[in-house]
């Protein structure tokens, strides 16, 4: 179990990671931020600053080193230093959650490996993939880079009239992913917090509409049935249960409706505290920053209960 005074370790240093290290600050914590941008927003708040390349081993050894325990606040971390990070000081989430997580074949195979519902999919890595994808999983479909994308960033919607080598040409040849479009009736989250020893705490269901691809409002209750939050906060569980994940987790999933019955489908795992769960700073009786620090000291987790009805505006 880590103590107050110890200094916890932050890969990547945006605006989580600064909100991250206020959060450990209030604990009573130091925080030692790793990032290879000089002009990093975490940086301001943090005891200990180390500006290095990912790549940079003794950079990573001698951060890994001074910290009692670390955690990252973005996916984009590479595998390779989460790994020699994680061979000289406790790690968490893990590099395996990492890897998983941070490529969209390798995520949802593993989600529909739980037999948990997914998008149908194929991997891309060629216009001739794209084709045979498209045949496979007909129009419309959603081509995506397998790394790297964010609020819509990378992806491109395939249309009746959208022509393959066209499209494949403004990959870039970046290894890709096709899914079979959902028409979804609502985009619904979980934030969700597992701790060392296996327990469990999620926020309320977040219901979350977007403008131009990026996250505009939030609102909880998500206006689901209570079947559907039953079954989103279940899949969560089952997901961070598979993973052995210990921190905070967010899933991303799709609500659909066919007449009375209603399915939640996954889209993405973030394996980190989220935008949709902002609204915690003030709504809940744990921040998701609070509940991370939390679950990676070994620290009892705190209560995700909410305060009143979010309308959170981003
Ligand atoms: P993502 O980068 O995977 O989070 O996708 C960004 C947004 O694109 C999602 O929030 C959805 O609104 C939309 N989207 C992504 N994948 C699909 C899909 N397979 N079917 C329908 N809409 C999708």
């Amino acid at each position: 179990m880590i103590r107050p005074c110890a200094t916890i370790g932050i890969l990547g240093g945006g605006q989580l990671g600064r909100m991250l290290a206020l959060a450990a600050a209030q604990y009573g914590l130091k925080t030692h931020v790793y990032t290879p941008e000089a002009d990093s927003p975490a940086f301001e708040v943090a005891a200990q600053r180390t500006c290095a390349a990912y790549e940079d081993e003794a950079s990573l050894i001698r951060f890994a080193k001074a910290c009692d325990v670390v955690t990252y606040e973005f996916e984009n971390v590479p595998r390779r230093t989460a790994e020699i990070v994680g061979s000289f000081a406790p790690l968490f989430p893990d590099s395996d959650a990492l890897a998983t997580t941070q490529d969209r074949l390798s995520e949802k195979t593993f989600v529909a490996g739980l037999g948990i519902a997914t998008a149908p999919f194929r991997a891309v890595a060629s216009e001739d993939d794209l084709r045979e994808a498209l045949v496979a999983l007909g129009r419309p479909a959603v081509l995506k880079t397998r790394r790297f994308g964010y609020d819509g960033k990378g992806q491109v919607l395939i249309g009746p009239d959208g022509d393959p080598g066209e499209i494949w040409g403004t990959m870039h040849q970046a290894p890709c992913i096709l899914e079979g479009f959902v028409a979804f009736d609502k985009e619904v989250s979980v934030v969700a917090a597992r701790a060392q020893g296996g327990g469990f705490a999620a926020y309320d269901v977040c219901a979350n509409t977007h403008r131009h691809h990026i996250l505009d409002i939030t609102r909880v209750p998500a206006g689901v049935s209570a079947r559907a939050e039953e079954e989103a906060l279940g899949v969560a569980r089952r997901i961070a249960d598979a993973l052995d994940y210990v921190g905070v987790l967010t899933v991303e999933m799709f609500l659909v409706k066919d007449g009375a019955a209603e399915q939640i489908v996954v889209n993405e795992i973030a394996p980190r505290v989220h935008n949709s769960g902002h609204w915690t700073i003030e709504g809940a009786l744990t921040s998701q920053f609070a509940q991370h620090v939390r679950a990676i000291c070994g620290w009892p987790l705190g209560s995700p209960r909410r305060l009143g009805a979010i309308e959170m505006r981003t």
